[in-house]
């Protein structure tokens, strides 16, 4: 794990980038900050997570950071060792934590719960959703630490290096950390309600548009041409072909749109 910092003072606010290490995106972002050092009005810690798994360029060294939270100091996985070390480091901090997917190029937030802070900073970021994970939050990092959750596009395009660029600037500025205004707008909620399952197969296909409605009846995906169908209407979210060894992804619920009003 590396460890950076701008400003001075304890921070309270943190960004992470690196949390699977074949998601070069947010690295970028946090790289990027640190040789522009722009003058913040708040301190704000920079972490890159998981650098044997970077190095590798794996998702994982011996099992998935963001399934190993709370982690322990003597667990015998590389992973749960790290989630018990930035749990601490992160602790006390709104962090920040930058991902990217096989399953969709835009970007959108991910957070546990619709809570203030989410309503409150979502709207500021160049997102066009927020997925909202609910009982699916076991062993993510947003399990222990307050987390706001981005997916910045495709795994290892550059569109999601400039998105996770974007994404922490409007972050930052959000949080009062840059100066400057961010732009407001409502943004459709997305609630995980299950997930898709997919059995063992040499090939796998999916057929529908994340975010888009799939109706029962429709096919949406397949595992060695055996089609499964939709018993009831869903909207389907991080959902690829090969993004996940065990699922291809989840079915979700649409929820009222966030208004742009600020809590107060
Ligand atoms: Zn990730």
């Amino acid at each position: 794990m590396r460890v950076a910092q701008l400003g001075s003072g304890t921070p309270e606010i943190a960004v992470v980038a690196g949390i699977h290490g074949d998601e070069p995106c947010g690295v970028r972002a946090v790289e990027r900050l640190l040789d522009d050092r722009p003058s913040v009005t708040r301190p704000v810690k920079l972490v890159v997570a998981n650098e044997n798994a970077l190095e590798r360029q794996v998702r994982f060294v011996d099992e998935d950071l963001n399934r190993a939270f709370p982690g322990d100091p003597n667990a015998e996985t590389h992973e749960g060792r790290l989630a018990y070390e930035l749990a601490a480091e992160l602790e006390g901090c709104l962090t920040f934590s930058m991902h990217s997917t096989q399953s969709h190029s835009e970007p959108f937030a991910i957070v546990k719960g619709l809570d203030e802070l989410a309503r409150e900073i979502c709207p500021q970021l160049p997102v066009s959703s927020i997925v909202e994970t609910g009982n699916f939050a076991e062993g993510r990092m947003f399990s222990k630490v307050d987390t706001i959750e981005v997916e910045c596009g495709l795994q290892g395009s550059e569109t999601a290096a400039e998105n996770a660029d974007r994404l922490t600037r409007a972050f930052l500025t959000a949080v009062d950390a840059l100066p400057g205004d961010t732009v407001r707008k409502e943004l459709p909620v997305y609630q995980l309600v299950d997930c898709i399952p997919k059995s063992t197969a040499d090939t796998y296909e999916v057929f529908v548009d994340n975010f888009t409605r799939v109706d029962a009846g429709d096919a949406f995906a397949a595992a060695d041409g055996n089609r499964q169908v939709a018993d009831e209407p869903f909207y389907p979210v991080l959902m690829s072909s090969y993004g996940y060894t065990d699922v291809f992804g989840y079915a979700a619920e649409k929820l009222d749109e966030v208004s742009v009003t600020t809590i107060s």
